[in-house]
């Protein structure tokens, strides 16, 4: 640590250097000695770090007028050597845009120079699809097989997916993939390896292209699937169909199906999560004198005596009669929701023997206890 330069010696500044100096200076040392630019100078790498760490210090205002009151013990603790290492070249450079330099060099990061290009052979995944599909208020409580007609894109088994027959090492990069072209740039030349055009990487062509497939190693076909949809299916509910998605490319596995669901709603049975709720319409008098009813429940009709004395909106649970849910295994109730229907049109006969009642005592606590209280916010 003893026999460190002098910082703005390192980046041949002078100590009452402006910003943009500092900042120029090092964009000019970093070009000459960044590692991946020059292969030829044992000490580049040792020099693209001293002039890192003294640009670190120096273009931070706060850690330059520390440096200069304490000289290297001020920011020890701040910069140490090789602080970052070499894999951080493109982050920590603010202000120095250490990765345009590069990219006009290499069409594109640092990561496609030095390895076998910007890998067009890498495999990749193929993206997942979602498909929305449509089910009846039945298909998605009671469950069912539905079949779809997908496009899918598959390895051509005529060819294995390799696009032609024939295996030849490829004469325009003689097999390795790449090819390694001259550059010449502002700042010297520069190889550059760019990916074979020819085998795209692959080091090796065919001397037959595959007919079935054009070459291309994958054939597009329209497939039938069929899909069990278990019982108790919601909207928004999705099931996944392993690897029929999106193809993958140069082997890499193709992405996933999604199949997401809407369910119809049903004209009178209304689905909360498993639970069934179905409105039941009662005649006046039924609801005061209770009555039997057949009720349609999802498995069948069934007959319920309805107690008297049944309000507008009151409740009635049937345990066990809701959705049926495979995929989580539990099973909903079913909700009786009455509906009390007061006549519009009533008969000669009705009307009279409403009249009749209405000359009678129902002994409501509830009427009375209003009655009370309307009595009171008249004084
Ligand atoms: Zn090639
Ligand atoms: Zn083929």
């Amino acid at each position: 640590m003893n026999n460190k330069r002098d910082y703005y010696e390192v980046l041949g500044v002078e100590k009452s250097a402006t910003e943009a100096e500092i900042k120029s200076a090092f964009r000019r040392l970093a070009k000459k000695y960044h590692p991946d630019l020059n292969k030829d100078d044992p000490t580049a790498a040792d020099k693209f770090k001293e002039a890192q760490e003294a640009y670190e210090v120096l273009s931070d205002e706060q850690k330059r007028a520390q440096y200069d009151r304490f000289g290297h013990a001020g920011v020890s603790g701040n910069a140490g050597p090789g602080m970052g290492g070499f894999s951080s070249y493109s982050t920590g450079f603010d202000g120095v845009d250490l990765g345009d330099i590069f990219d006009s060099f290499f069409g594109g990061g640092f990561g496609g120079f030095g390895g076998s290009g910007r890998s067009s052979s890498r495999k990749v995944r193929g993206s997942d699809i979602l498909k929305k599909v449509n089910l009846t208020f039945e298909e998605a409580v009671y469950g069912t097989e539905k079949e779809f007609n997908l496009d899918v894109i598959e390895n051509c088994e005529e060819c294995d997916g390799k696009g032609g027959k024939g295996e030849t090492t490829c004469p325009t990069c003689h097999g390795s993939g790449t090819i390694t072209s001259e550059q010449h740039t502002i700042l010297g030349s520069f190889l550059s390896k760019t990916t074979c055009p020819d085998c795209h990487g692959e080091g090796h062509t065919y001397k037959k292209k595959c007919e079935a497939c054009g070459g291309k190693g994958k054939i597009r076909t329209n497939k039938t699937i069929k899909v069990t949809i278990p019982a108790g299916i919601d909207t928004g509910g999705r099931r996944k169909i392993t690897g029929k998605g999106g193809p993958g490319e140069n082997g890499g596995p193709n992405g996933d199906l999604y199949l997401e669901f809407y369910v119809k709603e049903h004209e009178y049975y209304k689905r909360d999560g498993n639970d069934i709720y179905l409105e039941i319409p009662l005649t006046i008098t039924e609801a005061v004198l209770g009555c039997k009813k057949v009720i349609p429940t999802l498995y069948g009709n069934v007959s319920l005596n309805i107690p008297s004395g049944i309000n507008n909106l009151d409740k009635q649970r049937i345990k066990g009669k809701g959705i049926k849910n495979e995929s989580t295994g539990s099973t909903g109730n079913m909700y009786l929701i009455f509906k009390v229907l007061t006549p519009k049109k009533l008969s000669r006969d009705q009307k009279k023997l409403f009249e009749e009642l209405n000359e009678t005592d129902f002994d409501d606590k509830e009427i009375k206890e209003f009655n009370k209280f309307t009595e009171k916010n008249n004084k």
